[in-house]
């Protein structure tokens, strides 16, 4: 908890990269005894990304349970802060993130075989399954489901290969971020217990935009 009178104040602030140095507090909480900021772009002022931020800082908190770190959730989670800070277009480096975070958790979408019958997905739009963990082919997939556009597909496999240099120069429409997005959290949300406050937020906040 930041109070505004105290000297390390500036260095916390809310999505900074901190080196800190705890000491051992009488309770469950540690003392703050230094913190030093590190050199890298600043998250502040866009209501936008700012929230995409806190998605990135609930799911890190929430997979990773008091002083029992999940190996590669705290280097995954500063390069998304520095992408977020960078991109232009924040849903981009969310969308990133969500995908390498289901990766890391083992909940990595099928995206090349169905993920009912394992055979090879054609290059043509396909239904989304959570449940099922994957794109499910034409056979497989339950009469009448959304499907969802061949662009998006292709972006997630770019996403899930972790080329993220190409990534950045692609050119993607807000539509198709919608349909990229729209998969990652939807994976997301079915293997988390419960639903992610920040991610109810973005989606609050488009829906009345
Ligand atoms: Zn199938």
């Amino acid at each position: 908890m930041r109070r505004p009178e105290s000297k390390l104040g500036p260095s916390l602030e809310l999505y900074g990269h901190v080196d800190v140095l705890l000491a051992k507090g009488r309770g469950e909480l540690d003392v703050l005894a230094q913190a030093q900021r590190l050199p890298g772009a600043r998250i502040a002022g866009e209501v936008e990304r700012m929230s995409h931020a806190a998605v990135i800082a609930e799911l890190a908190e929430r997979v990773c349970e008091d002083r029992h770190p999940v190996d590669g959730v705290y280097e995954l989670t500063v390069t998304a802060l520095d992408e977020l800070a960078r991109e232009t277009d924040p849903r981009r480096a969310s969308a990133y993130f969500l995908m390498q975070a289901l990766d890391l958790l083992g909940y990595a979408p099928q995206l090349s075989v169905c993920a009912s019958c394992e055979q090879q997905l054609p290059a043509k739009p396909a239904a989304f399954s959570p449940a099922a963990g994957g794109f499910l082919c034409d056979r497989d997939a339950p009469v009448g489901a959304p499907l969802v556009p061949v662009a998006a597909i292709k972006v997630l496999r770019l996403i899930a290969s972790g080329d993220l240099q190409t990534y950045r120069r692609l050119k993607l429409e807000p539509a198709l971020m919608d349909d990229v997005e729209h998969v990652l959290t939807t994976q997301l949300e079915h293997h988390l217990d419960r639903r992610l406050k920040s991610l109810q937020f973005l989606h609050d906040m488009r829906a009345h935009s």
